[in-house]
C-alpha cells in the first residue's frame, strides 16, 4: 500500500470517526425531541428500541422485560448476539447492510420500514419468536444516524402457523401420497396446483403441469373438449359432482384413459374445480377383457346344445340360455323364468333332487341325473351339473345348473342293456335246447316261451303251424299270462289274413306297435276285440318256405320293438324251426327205427312162414305126384290126388302173385292202368268166381250192386279193383267157417264204398290197423290155423291208394269184419282194353264151341294147361314152338279165329309174330301171354298188335272170358 493510499485510509477513518459522532449527537437530539414518545414507550406492550448503526442498544422500553425477564439496563448491556440467536443476529445484519446500500436511491422512500420475524433470546436462554419492524433513524438531511425498531412477541402466532404448516404440510403430504391425481383448476380449466399423484400420471413434474389446460393434455382426437368445459362449468354452478372419462397423453406421448371426478372448491379463497383423477388403463383392460369373456359365456351359452340355468337363493329361475330351450321342447323362456328349479323335476327324482340341494349348499355334489318335465310334460333324462354362485363376500347369492338331454343315450342304453339281456336269454335258451331229450322239448319250449314273453312283456306268446299251400294257420303252442284268454281252442285251421301271408311268405316279420292304429279292415276288426296293444310275429322258415309263425301279444302295454330286439326274436324262432325239425326228426327216426325193428322181426317171421308156405304145397304136389304113379290106384283116388295136387298148385301160385306183387309195390313199378268199366259187372264177376268156393265151404255169398246200368259205368283200374276185391272175398272165406259173406259198394257222393262183410272170427281192436302193414298176421305163431304170407291186405291197400282211396276194417272177434275201401266215382269216360264188356257176362264155355285157335308155346306144360282149359270149346287147336312158326301156321290156316301168342319164344318172339302177321293186314284176335304183371310185356304187345293180353299163370276162367269177350259177336256165339 502507498503513503498516499495510508494518508487516505488514516484520513478516510477520521472522517469515519467524525462522521459517527455527529450522528450520535444528532441522535440524542432526536431523542431528546422523542422524549414525549419515549412516555409513550415505557407504558407500550411492544418493545421499542433504538441501537446505533452498529446495533448496540441505545434505549429499550421496558417491557423488554416482559418479553425476556430481563431489565431494560441489563439488556442495554448486552451484545447483538447475546440478544439473538446466530441466524436471527445474521438476518438482521444482513437486512441494513442491504438497506444501507439502498441509501443512495433517490427513489426510496426514507422513512420506509421493514420487518422481519426473528428469534429473541430470553434470560433463561430460550426463545421466543418476534416480529422486529425497523426502520433508519435518520438526521436532518436525511442520513441515517441509528435504528429503531420495535418487537412484538409473536409466539403464539408462531405457535398456530406452526400448527397451521404442519396440518398443511400433513394434508400436502397425503395429497401427494394419494395413487388418484388431484388437480386445482381455475374456472376455464387452468391447473392451478397439482399433487405428486398428477405428476406421476403424467410422467413429469408437478411443475410441468400447473399452468397447463386440459386441451394441453389431451390426446388428440380422443375428447369432447366442449363437453368437459360444460362439465366445470356444470359443477361450478351446481356444486354436483361429475365424473366422466378422458384420454389423456403422458409426457413420454402415451395415451392412457382416466376417470375424473369433478368437484366444487374454493383455494385461497378462490372458487375452483378440484378434480380428481384415475389412470383407468387396467380397469379398462379389465373390463375390456369382462366384456371379452362375457361375450364369450354368451356365445359358448348361445351354442351348447346344454340349458344353462342361473336361480337365487329361492331356486327361482332368473336365467336360462334361450337357445338351449328347443332342445327341450320350451317355446318361450317365460315358461322357465321366474319357475322353481324344483317345479322341473318328476315326482319320483323330487326327493333325491333336494337332498342333493342341501348337500350342495354344503360342498359341491357330482354329476346327477334326473329326469326332468318340460312344462308339457314331457320326460327328458338329463344330466344335471350343478354348483353355486359365491358374490364378493364369498357367500352363496345363488346356483347355476347345466342340463344335458340324455334321454337319447339312456334309451340307447337301455335298449343295449335290453338287447344284452336278450342275447343272454337266447344263449340260455340255445344251450337248454342242446342236448335237449325229445320228451322235453314241449316243456322247454313252453318254458321259453314264458320268459322270452316276460322279457318283451308279451301277456300272450303263440307258436303256429301253417300250410303254405292253403294259408291256413293253427295253434300249436301257447303260453298265456294271468287272465289272459287262450286262443289255442279257437285258432285251429283257421285262413291267416293275406298280409300277414304275404309277409311271412317273404321271410319277414309283422310288426304292430299300436292295434289302435292300424286303418280300418280285418286285421283291426280282429285284433281290437282281443285287446291286442302290440303285436309282433315272426315267420319259421325252414328251406325257404313259411312253415309257421312266432307271435307276442302285449295286451297291457305298448311294448317298442327294436330293430335288434325283432332280429333277436327272429333268431328265437329260428331256434324253434330247428328243434322242431329236430323233434320231428328224430320222432320219425324212432319210429324209422322201430319199424326197421318190426320189420325185421316180420321179415323173420315171414321167412318162417314163407317157407311154411311154399314148402306145404310143394309138400302137396311131389307127395301126390309120387302117389299118382302108383299102379294100383282107383279112378276116384287118382282124380282126388289130382285135385290135391291142383290145391297145393293153386296155394302157391297165390303165394308167388303176393311175393311178385309186393316187390314191383316196393320198387314203385306198379302203374296204374285205368279203362272204363262197369263197376256191377266187376262185382257181379267177383261174385260168380268166388260163389262155388263159398258154397263149397257151406257158407253164403251175396253181391249188392245199387247203381242202374247207366250211372255204373267208371273209370278205374280194372285189375287192381279185381285184385282188391278178390283179396278180401278170398280172405273172408279163409278166415269164416261158416255163415255168409257179403261184397257190393255204396255210392256216397263223389265216391264209390266198396266193402266185403263175413260173419267170421273177427280181428281184435288193438290189430285192425297193424293188418295192412306186410307181413302182419293177427296169428303169426308158427302153429296158426291158416295159410297166408300176410301180404294180401298190405298189397289191397296200396292199391287202394293208388286208386285214390283208403282202406279199413270194422271187426268183432268171434263176430266177424267188414272191409271197407273208396274210391272216386270218376264217371269221364275213355275208350281202352276192358276186361269185360258192358253187355257180357259169363256165360258157359259150349257158348264158344267151334273155335280154330292157334297155341304159340315153346313150354309143353303150359301149352298142355292152356289146351285143356279151350279144348272144351274148340273144333281145332294148332300149336305153334316158335315165332316163326306161329306166322307160317297161321298164312297156312287163314280159318283161325284166335291166336294165344306166348311172347316169349325161341327164334322169334310173340311180339314179331304178331307184328308180322299185322303186317299182312289180318285182324285176327291175338291175345298175349304175357308174364306175370310186368307192364312193359303189356304194352309191347299192345304195340305189336295184340287185342288183348292175359298174364300167366293163367286162369282158366279168366282165358275163358277174354276169349269170350272178343269172339263172342264175330262168332255169334
Ligand atoms: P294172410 O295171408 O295172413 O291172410 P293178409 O294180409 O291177407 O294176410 O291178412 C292179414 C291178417 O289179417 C291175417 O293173417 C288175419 O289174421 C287177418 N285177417 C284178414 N282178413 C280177415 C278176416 N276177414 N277175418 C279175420 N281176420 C282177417
Amino acid at each position: 500500500m502507498s503513503l498516499d493510499n495510508h494518508k487516505d485510509a488514516a484520513k478516510g477513518s477520521l472522517d469515519a470517526m467524525k462522521l459517527r459522532l455527529k450522528r450520535q449527537t444528532e441522535l440524542m437530539q432526536y431523542l431528546d425531541e422523542a422524549k414525549w414518545y419515549k412516555s409513550l414507550a415505557e407504558n407500550f406492550s411492544d418493545v421499542l428500541w433504538t441501537t446505533d448503526l452498529e446495533f448496540n442498544t441505545v434505549y429499550i422500553s421496558p417491557s423488554i422485560f416482559t418479553l425476556t425477564g430481563d431489565t431494560p439496563e441489563n439488556h442495554i448491556k448486552k451484545s447483538l448476539s447475546e440478544r439473538y440467536p446466530p441466524t436471527s443476529a445474521e438476518m438482521l445484519i444482513q437486512l441494513f447492510t442491504e438497506e444501507m446500500l439502498e441509501e443512495e436511491n433517490p427513489n426510496n422512500d426514507p422513512s420506509r420500514s421493514r420487518i422481519i420475524e426473528a428469534e429473541f433470546y430470553k434470560t433463561d436462554g430460550s426463545t421466543v419468536w418476534v416480529s422486529i419492524n425497523v426502520s433508519f433513524i435518520r438526521d436532518k438531511a436525511g442520513r441515517a444516524i441509528g435504528i429503531k425498531g420495535l418487537t412484538r412477541d409473536i409466539s403464539q402466532r408462531k405457535h398456530v402457523e406452526d400448527i397451521l404448516n404442519h396440518t398443511r404440510q400433513s394434508y400436502l403430504d397425503i395429497l401427494n401420497s394419494l395413487s388418484e391425481a388431484i388437480y386445482v383448476q381455475s374456472l376455464d380449466g387452468t391447473f392451478i396446483d397439482v399433487n405428486e399423484g398428477a405428476a406421476r400420471m403424467y410422467k413429469c413434474s408437478r411443475e410441468d403441469l400447473i399452468g397447463k389446460t386440459p386441451n394441453d393434455l389431451a390426446a388428440p382426437g380422443m375428447n369432447d373438449l366442449e363437453m368437459i368445459a360444460g362439465k366445470i362449468k356444470q359443477v361450478h354452478e351446481t356444486g354436483i359432482p361429475s365424473t366422466f372419462e378422458f384420454w389423456a397423453v403422458r409426457a413420454n406421448g402415451e395415451h392412457f384413459p382416466k376417470e375424473i371426478i369433478l368437484n366444487r372448491g374454493v383455494y385461497f379463497s378462490q372458487p375452483v374445480i378440484i378434480a380428481t383423477a384415475r389412470d383407468i388403463t387396467n380397469t379398462k383392460k379389465i373390463q375390456q377383457s369382462l366384456i371379452d369373456s362375457e361375450q364369450l359365456h354368451r356365445k359358448i351359452l348361445m351354442t351348447v346344445p346344454d340349458l344353462v340355468v342361473r336361480a337365487d337363493l329361492e331356486g327361482t329361475i332368473v336365467y336360462v340360455n334361450e337357445e338351449a330351450l328347443a332342445s327341450f321342447s320350451i317355446s318361450s323362456p317365460d315358461h322357465v323364468i321366474g319357475h322353481n328349479v324344483f317345479s322341473f323335476i318328476t315326482d319320483d327324482d323330487l326327493p333325491r333332487a333336494m337332498e342333493n340341494y342341501q348337500i350342495m349348499l354344503q360342498n359341491k355334489v357330482g354329476l346327477q341325473e334326473y329326469k326332468i318335465n318340460n312344462p308339457d310334460g314331457l320326460v327328458f333324462d338329463c344330466e344335471v351339473n350343478a354348483d353355486v354362485i359365491l358374490d364378493s363376500q364369498n357367500q352363496i347369492a345363488g346356483m347355476v345348473y347345466v342340463l344335458r338331454d340324455v334321454s337319447e343315450r339312456k334309451r340307447a342304453e337301455k335298449q343295449l342293456s335290453l338287447q344284452t339281456h336278450l342275447r343272454q336269454l337266447l344263449v340260455e335258451i340255445s344251450s337248454e335246447y342242446i342236448n335237449l331229450p325229445i320228451d322235453k322239448v314241449e316243456t322247454e319250449i313252453a318254458a321259453s316261451m314264458n320268459k322270452l314273453s316276460d322279457f318283451v312283456h308279451a301277456d300272450r306268446c303263440y307258436i303256429c303251424d301253417f300250410d303254405d299251400t292253403t294259408d291256413m294257420f293253427s295253434i300249436t303252442y301257447e303260453w298265456c299270462g294271468e287272465n289272459i284268454e287262450k286262443l289255442i281252442n279257437t285258432l285251429q285251421n283257421v285262413p291267416l289274413h293275406p298280409d300277414w301271408v304275404d309277409a311271412f311268405k317273404l321271410g319277414k316279420p309283422l310288426y304292430i306297435p299300436d292295434v289302435s292304429k292300424l286303418p280300418d279292415g280285418l286285421a283291426k276288426q280282429t285284433l281290437m276285440p282281443r285287446k291286442v296293444i302290440t303285436l309282433i310275429a315272426l315267420p319259421m322258415i325252414h328251406n325257404g318256405r313259411c312253415i309257421g309263425f312266432v307271435g307276442f301279444d302285449s295286451l297291457n302295454s305298448r311294448h317298442y320293438y327294436s330293430k335288434i330286439e325283432q332280429q333277436l326274436l327272429q333268431v328265437f324262432t329260428q331256434m324253434l324251426v330247428n328243434i322242431r325239425l329236430r323233434q320231428k326228426n328224430e320222432k320219425e327216426l324212432i319210429e324209422a327205427k322201430e319199424k326197421a325193428e318190426d320189420s325185421d322181426r316180420l321179415k323173420l317171421a315171414f321167412l318162417a312162414n314163407m317157407s311154411h308156405e311154399i314148402r306145404t304145397p310143394m309138400n302137396g304136389i311131389l307127395g301126390f305126384a309120387s302117389l299118382l304113379k302108383e299102379a294100383n290106384l282107383t279112378g276116384d283116388q287118382r282124380r282126388e290126388f289130382i285135385e290135391l295136387i291142383e290145391k297145393s298148385g293153386i296155394r302157391m301160385l297165390n303165394v308167388l302173385n303176393d311175393i311178385i306183387s309186393i316187390s314191383k309195390i316196393e320198387a314203385g313199378l306198379m302203374t296204374l292202368n285205368k279203362k272204363e268199366i262197369n263197376v256191377n259187372d266187376q262185382v257181379e264177376y267177383i261174385h260168380a268166381f268166388f260163389k262155388h268156393e263159398v258154397t263149397a265151404k257151406g257158407m253164403k255169398l251175396f253181391s249188392h250192386s245199387p247203381l242202374p246200368l247207366h250211372q255204373s259205368q267208371i273209370y278205374t283200374d280194372p285189375e287192381k279193383l279185381y285184385a282188391i276185391l278178390s283179396n278180401l272175398v278170398k280172405n273172408s272165406i279163409k278166415y269164416s267157417d261158416g255163415g255168409t259173406i257179403q261184397i257190393g259198394y255204396d255210392k256216397q257222393g263223389d265216391r264209390l264204398i266198396f266193402y266185403v262183410r263175413d260173419t267170421g272170427i273177427g280181428i281184435p281192436k288193438s290189430k285192425q290197423e297193424s293188418i295192412f302193414e306186410r307181413f302182419v298176421q293177427v296169428d303169426n305163431s308158427t302153429s296158426r290155423a291158416y295159410e297166408g304170407a300176410g301180404l294180401g291186405l298190405s298189397i289191397a291197400k296200396a292199391y287202394v291208394q293208388m286208386l285214390g282211396g283208403s282202406i279199413w276194417v270194422e271187426s268183432e272177434v268171434g263176430k266177424g269184419s267188414c272191409f271197407y275201401f273208396d274210391v272216386p266215382y270218376e264217371t269221364s269216360f275213355k275208350t281202352g282194353n276192358q276186361l269185360f264188356s258192358d253187355a257180357e257176362t259169363l256165360t258157359d264155355e259150349q257158348s264158344l264151341s267151334r273155335l280154330n285157335v292157334l297155341i304159340a308155346e315153346d313150354e309143353d306144360i303150359s301149352f298142355q294147361l292152356i289146351y285143356n282149359y279151350i279144348s272144351g270149346f274148340c273144333s281145332n287147336v294148332l300149336r305153334a314152338k316158335t315165332g316163326i312158326e306161329a306166322v307160317e301156321i297161321y298164312s297156312d290156316n287163314p280159318e283161325l279165329d284166335l291166336i294165344l301168342m306166348d311172347v316169349k319164344m325161341p327164334e322169334m318172339d310173340g311180339y314179331e309174330a304178331t307184328r308180322q302177321i299185322r303186317k299182312t293186314g289180318s285182324e285176327i284176335v291175338i291175345i298175349a301171354q304175357t308174364a306175370y304183371g310186368l307192364t312193359s310185356d303189356v304194352n309191347t304187345a299192345l304195340l305189336a298188335g295184340c287185342n288183348d293180353y292175359i298174364a300167366k299163370p293163367i286162369n282158366k276162367l279168366e282165358l275163358t272170358a277174354m276169349i269170350q269177350k272178343h269172339l263172342k259177336k264175330d262168332k255169334s256165339l
